[in-house]
């Protein structure tokens, strides 16, 4: 029965839900037991009941087998005597005993029931929990390189409750103290650094020191016969990967630890707070489901997000080391101050991913951070937005066990890229200064958006700016879709004369955002007879039409644009008469101008507001000057250009472009100066290859016979040239085919 508003966010209507908690769930916990998961009331009952809790854990890890055995003796408060379930499923418990009696050891709907004791209780259970290759909190890889075996857990969003019988909620932190007994060879990597390891002949029991107040989710231990990989550095974190990659790892490593050095040195002085913990690892997993999983002092990684498995260009080191950075925030963020419950999601991994953005536009300002916000952020968001199958941010989770459900591009993109909005609205100092607070007043326990919304409004009052966060947050959190923005200027006697911005609703849904924009006018001072500095001004607007007096009398711009250095989230439109002024206008001095104008161009094409001949026409005569620029803008250049031969223009049109855009990519992917680029240039050529010479240069490529300097085929590559001789239907295609699979035995078709 859905308690909660829909879209509602609970802070922004926690008076109008509050008496239908107390109504329904006062005094009894047992009553919901019989609902598996972990639903909103059981843990809002249990979180109000609980207090003081404390694990101690034992596991015993033995190679090749499906189970793990374990022990467990949880202490903890209760205010109430009576009922009280406890979470833990596809396990067996053996033995159970609660305050020294015996009680029963069945599980009804993943949950056993306490008889709880009101003050502090002891619960000690003997239970096997299940272990496979995938589909369990635990998970066996086995290591085909040399038939070594590690287990690793991942127990987010409530996955503990799989591996042990707990309390598998966020707000219900508890410290944690496990041992491990593990063969002699291995090492076993937890939250915490071992105490100590007692070493027998075949086995070796490892403790670990007690833990800070945690949740469930962040609880995890990782154990095989690992290489460690110290650096000589205490500031830089120890690197764990398996045995057979050692030799990759070693390459890799100091770019690794360093950058996750800079990352920790960063945080804690943007939030004014230390590491929040005892110790920070990097365990390498092969085959991790995610990236990168943020468990407290050890982050497990993807390991071909770290190691890569082919040649890595500029890009693949970028997007590593904003994973080093997301995943080192989120130990402040997300570890120290925990969400409430898993509705607030969106809050941790946005805030992540767009402070990991902001801490690499800091520390490495030539990387270009925000033009690759841009480009790799935001059109997953806008492709998701602009469609009616899109939803709000906030999601309300009735049951834990449907959180997964929340992860997708609207938490991951937009809810990044509406924080850099809330940034900007705030700005720098009263969005840092609130974050500040918001960490100190929540350490080691949990909070939630309110929380969040009124320490960011704390932080403006004491600045003298005060902002209406909760306005804000309604429009952008709760709503679901964009605005498209438009603007009409004109000019006399070379002055703007009138300048107003339009905003309406992508969706045709009738809504209004509140925005904090900046217009950009780009006055060119080849035209001018002195020097002048361009159109910079920052508009704060709601309202469907919005005259920006501030612009009248300021010179006239040769074009103008709406959202410069992409502080808001929507479809920012070209007017006509700055459409004309492309490209010759685009800056080069300002990569993320750039990519933000040829962004605007094509939404212009999409919207039908500019033809797809002439944008493809202004691509290829800009092409080899924008080689210039790095390899993500000729990837999504070429993107669009294959989209418009594809699916924009006339057969006709298609004909008379398809060989010059063919030979532009042909020329650059053998031609550039810059591997990546030639990369780049190699994966569009193969996709828009469709003239007569093209499936000729796909055979060439394929026999060896043309060859791109410095790449080797590999088997993707391979089967991606084959791909587009089949789909060109070329008379070799089928021998083709057989040839490659007769030659390729790796399987990655
Ligand atoms: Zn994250």
């Amino acid at each position: 029965m859905p308690i909660y508003l829909a879209n509602c966010i609970r802070s922004l209507c926690a008076t109008a839900i509050l008496p239908a908690i107390l109504f329904t769930f006062s005094n009894t916990t047992k009553a919901h037991a019989a609902e598996a998961g972990v639903s909103r009331p059981l843990a809002v009952a249990r979180a109000t009941r609980l207090a003081n809790l404390r694990y101690q854990l034992s596991f015993i890890l033995k190679p090749h087998e499906s189970s793990v055995a374990g022990t467990e003796t949880l202490t903890f408060e209760s205010k109430s005597a009576g009922d009280l379930s406890i979470d833990y499923r596809d396990g067996v418990v053996q033995s159970a005993t609660l305050n020294g009696h015996s009680i029963s050891t069945s599980l009804e709907n993943g949950h056993l029931n306490l008889p709880a004791l009101a003050g502090q209780n002891t619960l000690i259970v003997a239970f096997i929990s299940n272990a496979a290759p995938a589909g369990k909190a635990i998970t066996r890889y086995e290591d085909k390189d040399d038939g070594s075996e590690y287990f690793y857990t991942l127990f987010v969003p409530m996955d503990a409750s799989m591996a042990f019988p707990c309390f598998d909620q966020p707000d219900l932190k508890a410290t944690f103290i496990l041992d491990i007994e593990h063969p002699a060879n291995w090492s076993v990597i937890g939250n915490t650094a071992p105490v100590t390891a007692s070493v027998n002949v075949k086995s070796t029991h490892t403790q670990f020191a007690e833990t800070r107040p945690i949740s469930t989710y962040l609880f995890s231990f990782t154990a095989g016969p690992f290489a460690s990989l110290r650096s000589q550095k205490t500031s830089e974190p120890t690197l764990y990967v398996r045995s057979s990659q050692l030799a990759r790892a070693q390459q890799e490593a100091p770019q690794v630890q360093r950058m996750t050095a800079r990352a920790i040195a960063y945080f804690s002085s943007y939030f004014s707070q230390s590491f929040p913990f005892s110790k920070y690892d990097l365990v390498l997993i092969p085959g991790f489901p995610f990236g990168g999983m943020e468990h407290v002092g050890a982050t497990f990684l993807n390991e071909d997000s770290i190691l890569f498995r082919s040649t890595p260009t500029a890009s693949d080191y970028f997007h590593r080391d904003i994973l080093l950075l997301h995943e080192t925030c989120h130990q402040w963020f997300g570890d120290l101050v925990t969400m409430r419950w898993f509705d607030d999601l969106w809050l941790k991994e946005g805030f992540a991913q767009y402070v990991a953005y902001k801490a690499m536009a800091e520390l490495e300002p030539r990387s270009n951070a925000w033009k690759h916000f841009y480009e790799d952020i935001k059109p997953a968001a806008y492709g998701i937005d602009e469609t009616q199958g899109t939803t709000p941010i906030f999601r309300n989770i009735p049951n834990l066990k449907d959180a997964k459900s929340a992860y997708g591009a609207i938490v991951y993109r937009k809810a990044p890229a509406v924080l850099k909005q809330l940034n900007y609205l705030l700005g720098d100092q009263a969005f840092r200064n609130g974050l500040r607070l918001y960490l100190k007043d929540h350490a080691y326990a949990t909070a939630e958006w309110s929380d969040l919304i009124h320490a960011f409004e704390v932080a403006g009052d004491r600045l003298g700016h005060h902002h209406d966060v909760q306005s804000w947050a309604a429009a952008w959190i709760l709503r679901r879709g964009m605005p498209q923005v438009e603007v009409t200027w004109s000019c006399k006697q070379g002055r703007i004369a009138g300048l107003t911005l339009h905003q309406e609703d992508v969706l045709k849904q009738g809504f209004l955002w509140p925005m904090s924009i900046q217009l950009f006018g780009e006055t060119q001072a080849k035209f001018a007879s002195a020097p002048v500095s361009p159109l910079t001004l920052r508009v704060d607007w709601s309202d469907a039409n919005h005259v920006v007096t501030e612009a009248l009398g300021r010179q006239c711009p040769v074009y103008l644009f709406t959202n410069f250095n992409d502080e808001g989230y929507g479809r920012f439109l070209l007017d006509p008469v700055s459409q004309s002024a492309m490209p010759s206008a685009v800056p080069n001095h300002d990569p993320l101008l750039h990519v933000m104008l040829w962004g605007a161009l094509w939404d212009d094409v999409r919207l039908a507001k500019l033809k797809p001949r002439s944008f493809l026409n202004l691509a290829l005569s800009n092409l080899p000057e924008d080689e210039q620029f790095d390899e993500a803008f000729i990837r999504i250049q070429g993107a669009r250009m294959v989209k418009g031969l594809h699916s924009y223009v006339s057969t006709s049109t298609r004909n008379l472009l398809a060989p010059r855009v063919e030979k532009a990519f042909s020329d650059a992917m053998t031609n550039n100066h810059d591997l990546g680029l030639r990369i780049v240039n190699f994966r569009t050529f193969t996709a828009v290859a469709e003239t007569p010479a093209g499936p000729q240069q796909l055979k060439q490529l394929l026999a060896g016979k043309l060859v791109v300097p410095g790449l080797i085929l590999r088997p993707l590559d391979r089967w991606n040239l084959v791909g587009q001789l089949i789909a060109m239907d070329d008379p070799e295609s089928q021998s083709v085919y057989a040839a490659e699979k007769e030659h390729d035995h790796s399987g990655e078709t």
